[in-house]
C-alpha cells in the first residue's frame, strides 16, 4: 500500500515560501529546493537498514552500525536534477541513476526519452527525485520501470505533490512511500499544481519561457 509521509518542520515551512514566491530569483530557488530536498532526504532514509561494525578509534574499539542497503538516486530529468546534490551529500555511495521523461503537453502524459538502467544490478533502494508530483504520469512511469527493473523498496521524494498525483499513484496498490513538504489541492488546466510553485524546472535552471 502507498503510504505519504509530509515532513513537518518549521525549517520547511519557511523554504517553502521561498520557493512558492514568485520573486525569488533562481539562485536562491535552487538554494531553497536544496534545502528541502535535504530535510526530505533525511525523513526518506531514516530508516534504513544497518549493521553492527565494530570501528576501531585512534583511542579504542567503536561498537557501530553502517548502512547495509545499496541506494540508487534516481532524478527525474530534468527538474530532479536540482535535488540530487543535496541527497549525494547524505549518501556519498549512492548511485545515480537518469530517468529522463517528458510530458507530452496536450495529453500531459510522461514519455520516455532517455533510461540507461542496465538489465540487472537494480539497488536496494531508489530514492526517485522530482520536485513536483503533479499528474501522477512520471513517478507512476519510474515506479513501473524501477520494478521491472528489480528494485525491492521505492521511495518518492517530492518538494510539492497534488492530491490527484498522490491519488493515481495509491491507486498503483504497489508499496511505495512518497515523502513530500507539501500537498496541494489542484491542478490547472495545463496540469500544473495550484498554488505550486510554477513550473520547477524553468526556475531552477532559469529557463523561463514565455
Ligand atoms: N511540473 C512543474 O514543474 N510544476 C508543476 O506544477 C507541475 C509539473
Amino acid at each position: 500500500m502507498t503510504s505519504v509521509i509530509r515532513v513537518i518542520h518549521p525549517l520547511v515551512d519557511h523554504h517553502l515560501c521561498v520557493v512558492r514566491d514568485a520573486k525569488t530569483k533562481p539562485s536562491e530557488f535552487r538554494a531553497a529546493i536544496g534545502r528541502l530536498a535535504m530535510f526530505l532526504g533525511v525523513r526518506a532514509t531514516e530508516d534504513l537498514q544497518t549493521e553492527a561494525v565494530n570501528i576501531r578509534t585512534p583511542l579504542a574499539d567503536a561498537p557501530s552500525r553502517r548502512l547495509a542497503v545499496t541506494i540508487g538516486v534516481v532524478p527525474i530529468l530534468r527538474a530532479g536534477l536540482g535535488m540530487v546534490d543535496p541527497l549525494m551529500v547524505l549518501l556519498p555511495d549512492s548511485q545515480v541513476w537518469h530517468l529522463g521523461l517528458y510530458r507530452n503537453e496536450e495529453t500531459a502524459e510522461p514519455i520516455s526519452y532517455y533510461d540507461k538502467l542496465p538489465p540487472g544490478g537494480a539497488p536496494d533502494v531508489a530514492l526517485v527525485l522530482d520536485p513536483m508530483l503533479a499528474t501522477g504520469g512520471s513517478i507512476e512511469l519510474a515506479v513501473r520501470r524501477l520494478r521491472s527493473w528489480g528494485v525491492p523498496d521505492i521511495r518518492v521524494v517530492s518538494i510539492i505533490a497534488s492530491q490527484q498525483g498522490i491519488d493515481r499513484i495509491a491507486k498503483l496498490g504497489d508499496d511505495v512511500r512518497i515523502f513530500v513538504a507539501a500537498i496541494d489541492p489542484v491542478l490547472d488546466e495545463r496540469s500544473y499544481i495550484v498554488p505550486g510553485l510554477g513550473d520547477a524546472g524553468d526556475r531552477i535552471f532559469d529557463t523561463p519561457r514565455s
